[in-house]
């Protein structure tokens, strides 16, 4: 099953260094999640031949321009291309505004239909949800009301042992059945015991995306045992102040958050534009948490 992560954007605040802002793609069982969208983020998706046509839902984690400044460009081009299917837009109170406003104002009309989930980042709930999935939102601690994002699959039922049908002779409409781990009575009445009929399905995954915040460590819960976590990291850590002031952490920080999560992988981005090369920043968080990686834009990570 698909379960991949696509960067848009790795920088903090400004392009430079061939990096844009904050922006990604996540693929999760062909549903197709846009996370953040900075200035550019439309650019982006020419530039690595990513389609965002496919598109039905968009999280925003917080309200500062570097995560949503390129929404109504995005949305705009959307339209163009006629698009007709509703969108879903989750972000914290005043997103609705803030398109709306952008909207009227340079008498824009969308094809299509925008539904708004307003959140309050200060509550962690369970903001969307399908057959498939669950998207938890939860706190951060920034400068302005910010939330981070948990997408978790949901445990899929047991596996048929294909073989096993034929061998028994098992009619299709006991198999939802046994797929929930029931046991089979065959006609002659003998028992067949489940895991003699099924396999143990995949376990879940989940991808944790945490920007921007300062060190927080009461997202840890939230984030534990994530099999991928994109924890910012603008900042090395001889700048911890500057980290601090600004609601920003640095990559020992984004390291220990991991660690002490228990997360099987950190990506880290949202690098300072001090940084020509975010080698630093990854050396440094390998030193608290070894299996780290940058986030990188135009590369696809796969969550497993
Ligand atoms: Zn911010």
């Amino acid at each position: 099953m698909s379960f991949k992560l696509s960067i848009l954007g790795s920088n903090a605040a400004v392009p430079a260094h061939s990096r844009n802002m904050t922006a990604q793609l996540l693929n999760m069982r062909e549903h197709h999640f846009l996370i953040d969208c900075a200035e550019g983020t439309q650019h982006q998706f020419q530039r690595f031949g990513f389609k965002f046509q496919k598109i039905n839902h968009i999280f925003i984690s917080h309200l500062h321009g570097d995560h949503i400044f390129g929404l109504p460009g995005l949305l705009l081009s959307m339209s163009l291309n006629n698009r007709k299917e509703k969108l879903q837009i989750f972000g914290p109170l005043g997103i609705k505004t803030y398109l709306d406003t952008c909207f009227s104002i340079s008498q824009s009309h969308l094809s299509f239909e925008i539904i708004f989930h307003e959140t309050d980042p200060q509550k962690s709930s369970i903001i969307f949800e399908n057959n498939d999935l669950t998207v938890r939102s939860f706190p951060l601690l920034h400068r302005i009301p910010t939330q981070g994002f948990l997408f978790k699959e949901k445990t899929q039922p047991r596996k048929m042992l294909k073989e096993k049908i034929g061998e028994y002779g098992i009619p299709f409409h006991d198999i939802t059945k046994i797929k929930d781990g029931e046991d089979w009575m065959s006609p002659d009445g003998s028992l067949i015991k489940n895991n003699a009929l099924t396999s143990d399905p995949v376990a879940p995954k989940s991808y944790a995306y945490c920007s921007d915040t300062a060190y927080f460590d009461q997202i840890i819960p939230f984030v534990a045992t994530a099999d991928l976590l994109y924890h910012e990291a603008t900042f090395t850590h001889d700048l911890l102040g500057q980290a601090i002031v600004s609601g920003h952490s640095t990559a020992i920080q984004a390291a220990e958050i991991a660690k002490n999560a228990g997360v099987k992988k950190l990506l880290i981005g949202h690098f300072s534009s001090r940084y020509a090369n975010p080698q630093c920043l990854l050396n440094e968080a390998k030193t608290i948490f070894p299996n780290t990686e940058l986030a990188i834009d135009g590369q696809v990570y796969s969550v497993d």
